[in-house]
């Protein structure tokens, strides 16, 4: 576009670049230019001007009138704008296409404290009746539909001589204004809303008072509208549906200076909000109404008018229907978007970096629970929630509202994400902390002696974590959305946790288990060593047991056995009671008992092992012959004499010791000579014992079926070459000892 050159109200001659991009607006900004291109910078200006965040805060007015009829230079007088007006030496059209500068007055306020709008923004258009554009009537059409499209005040400057001449220019130009906005009424009866047309009667002598022009102006205009060929439907309008009118005369500016600006600034307060008496509809009339009734509004949020601006523009310039409803729904949308867009902007800023520390916690396979996460979503939230609201509730319902809802799904979206991978992350790290904090407390228990109680330290720990679960869960809800929940959560939780006690409470019945093993071996060590040093003593007898009162050799392996099962037995009451104190079930004390039997017939056997190792054994068996040869029934050493039956009492000694070595060969009893009853007191596996229970468990004849050894083989302690062996060596001891007898016997003699 050229650059037009613009003649200042004190005649210097300014260069404005409509396009540029640094423009100063200086003399506001040029919308449509000269050719009708819209000028794009509207939004830059509305910004430097401070306007875009007006909301409805902001007025449009726009002026109408012939050419040179002082248009320019009213404006600038009653907005302290700085129209191009022109020059009294040139005569020359000065205003070319749509020009929009924002109301510099205002702020101060009249005798009755009344002061401007804020936010005027007037319109200074193009006069069309010039001599340039010749009989271009298509700009004032197009110029007349713009500004009745957007401005809620129309300002039609008139000379007072020009009022009554009906075939003047002006009323050309009112007759247009009326056909487009019929058209406008046709295309959008419910959406175009009134607007006011106040008259400016110019260097007004005073000799025909206002209310006679007031009424000849409105007798002409009630001509026009009735000439107007309406279209179908509307040929009973009347022109007050449309249209509001008030009137003002102004004083000649030259004449008459300062009565003229007296007038003018009077005439600025009535660019302020008011109401008028619905009374008076129609005519804006007394010389002090307000002007700017909210009926007048247009309803475009201000951040939203250059792009509906351009839009209706462009409607209008390529001849097409202007269908408001259709540019406000665009406008919506698109403003929707643009706000949205703004609005998560910090909303990113507070979230992303915890949806990041959040997947990095994850891949790192260490969760993290980020504090007070709820309080932080949810502020975020309503932020973004509340600012599009602000921002966004101005436009078209309809589509707010959906853009509103979608808005609200795709923030949900990653919301849900970062709280539902916090309750992960708190159920995580809440079951690891458990099972470490139990484990913890038996070691500590542990070192203090053992005595702790297992069932406590869970039901502690227990409720300490789910509490933790809890408030964690809870700090993370986001206020006002049916999504963030965490029962079903906490309930997996608990079902974890109790998942998790359970394994503990299997891995406390091992450590019990073991213990028991324990002190099950380590007092068989004792009083089955005790059974078997009592073999030393031969004079225990060997005959039948009598009143209990020495025990006999010949019931050994009743004595183990029942020093066994009663051992074994106290360890299964500890057992019990142990393990029901920390509510192992039935189940689980059952199979414990079951394993604790079998482990302790393994300690018994490697105890009895132990004691029937060769060298062991053949020092029993010698002390045991030693026993019953050297001292007499009375226990007193013998001093052999050569009298003495030396040789009888050997061989009586030697036979009775190696009696022995059948009985000690095999575990059975006396009375039934039949092995113990071990598969009996062992009892058959219950039937909840798991592979695991079994894993570490020796085989045992004669219980184990599928071992395909017997009970007697189980019972089996010596072989039979090991027993010929052990008689054999044992043979050779007692004859020393005998040899060493008779020598004495001999050498006591000599002696
Ligand atoms: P516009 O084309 O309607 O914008 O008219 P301008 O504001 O450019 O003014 C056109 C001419 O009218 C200029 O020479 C002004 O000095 C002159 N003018 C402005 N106001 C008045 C007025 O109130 N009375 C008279 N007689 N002339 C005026
Ligand atoms: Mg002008």
């Amino acid at each position: 576009p050229t650059a037009p050159s613009v003649l200042t109200m004190n005649g210097s001659v300014n260069s404005h670049f409509a396009s540029g991009a640094n423009q100063d607006f200086e003399h506001g900004v040029q919308i449509v230019d000269e050719d009708k291109n819209f000028n794009e910078q509207m939004p830059q200006y509305l910004q430097a001007e401070g306007i875009t965040k007006a909301g409805f805060n902001y007025h449009l007015i726009s002026v109408f009138g012939s050419q040179s009829t002082g248009k320019s230079t009213l404006l600038n007088y009653l907005f302290g704008t700085e129209f191009g007006v022109m020059s009294e030496r040139e005569r020359r059209q000065t205003t070319k296409g749509i020009w929009m500068s924002k109301n510099k007055k205002g702020g101060a306020k009249d005798g009755q404290g009344r002061c401007m709008a804020e936010n005027i923004l007037v319109m200074d258009v193009e006069g069309t009746d010039g001599r340039e554009r010749g009989e271009d009537q298509d700009f004032e059409r197009k110029s007349a539909l713009f500004a009745l499209a957007t401005s809620e005040v129309l300002i039609v400057n008139i000379w007072e001589h020009q009022v009554g001449l009906y075939q003047g220019a002006n009323m050309g130009l009112l007759k247009t204004v009326f056909e487009v906005d019929l058209q406008l009424f046709l295309k959008n009866s419910k959406n175009v809303t009134k607007s006011l047309l106040f008259f400016v009667i110019r260097d007004h002598l005073g000799h025909t008072p206002l209310a006679n022009l007031k009424n000849t102006l409105m007798q002409d205009l009630e001509r026009i509208w009735s000439g107007l060929s309406k279209p179908p439907g509307l040929e009973k309008s009347k022109i007050n549906d449309y249209f509001d009118f008030a009137f003002v005369a102004l004083p000649h500016k030259i004449l008459q200076p300062e009565c003229f600006e007296q007038e003018v600034a009077k005439l600025g307060t009535r660019f302020r909000e008011g109401y008028v008496d619905s009374k008076k509809a129609g005519l804006v009339d007394d010389a002090d109404d307000p002007v700017l009734l909210p009926q007048y509004h247009r309803r475009i949020p201000a951040d939203g008018f250059p792009m509906y601006a351009a839009g209706v523009w462009e409607q209008i310039d390529s001849n097409k229907d202007l269908d408001l409803p259709t540019q406000q729904e665009l406008l919506a949308q698109f403003r929707c978007d643009e706000i949205a867009k703004e609005v998560l902007l910090p909303f990113d800023a507070t979230i992303a970096p915890l949806e990041e520390q959040q997947s990095n916690a994850v891949s790192a396979g260490a969760p993290i629970v980020i504090a007070a996460l709820g309080k932080t979503l949810g502020g975020a939230r309503e932020l973004v929630l509340k600012s599009f609201e602000e921002e966004a509730s101005r436009y078209h319902k309809g589509v707010f509202k959906t853009k509103q809802t979608e808005l609200a799904a795709k923030i949900d979206g990653r919301l849900k994400t970062l709280f539902q991978g916090q309750l992960t992350a708190a159920h995580k790290s809440g079951i690891h902390d458990f099972s470490e904090a139990v484990s913890t407390a038996v070691k500590a228990g542990q070192k203090k002696g053992g005595n702790y109680d297992f069932y406590k330290i869970v039901q502690t720990e227990k409720q300490k974590s789910i509490k933790r679960f809890e408030s964690e869960a809870q700090a993370s809800l986001v206020t006002g959305t049916p999504w963030s929940d965490y029962k079903s959560q906490l309930n997996l939780y608990q079902k974890e946790i109790d998942e998790v006690s359970g394994r503990l409470r299997k891995e406390e019945m091992r450590r019990l288990a073991t213990r028991s093993e324990r002190w099950v071996r380590s007092r068989l060590g004792e009083s089955i060593g005790m059974e078997f040093n009592k073999l030393g003593s031969g004079r225990a007898g060997s005959g039948a047991p009598e009143d209990g009162e020495k025990p006999s050799e010949k019931d050994l392996w009743d004595r183990i056995w029942s020093v066994f099962t009663d051992t074994v037995s106290h360890a299964e009451i500890r057992f019990t009671e142990r393990a029901r104190s920390f509510d192992a079930s039935p189940d689980e004390v059952e199979v414990g008992l079951w394993r604790l039997r079998r482990k302790s017939w393994g300690a018994l056997r490697d105890k009895i092992d132990e004691e029937m190792m060769e060298g062991n054994l053949l020092l029993k068996l010698r002390e045991n012959f030693e026993d019953k040869f050297r001292y007499d029934d009375e226990g007193v050493p013998r001093i052999w004499r050569p009298t003495d039956d030396i040789e009888g009492l050997y061989t009586k000694a030697r036979e009775s010791t190696l009696e022995l070595i059948p009985l000690l060969s095999r575990f059975k009893m006396a009375r039934t000579s039949a092995p113990p009853p071990l598969d009996a007191w062992i009892g058959a596996p219950p039937e909840t014992v798991t592979a695991a229970d079994e894993e570490d468990l020796q085989p045992i004849g004669g219980v184990d079926e599928d071992e395909g050894r017997s009970l007697e083989e189980e019972m089996t302690i010596l072989t039979d070459s090991k027993r010929q062996d052990l008689a054999t060596r044992f043979k050779k001891t007692a004859d020393g000892v005998y040899v060493e007898a008779k020598r004495s016997a001999i050498g006591g003699m000599t002696q």
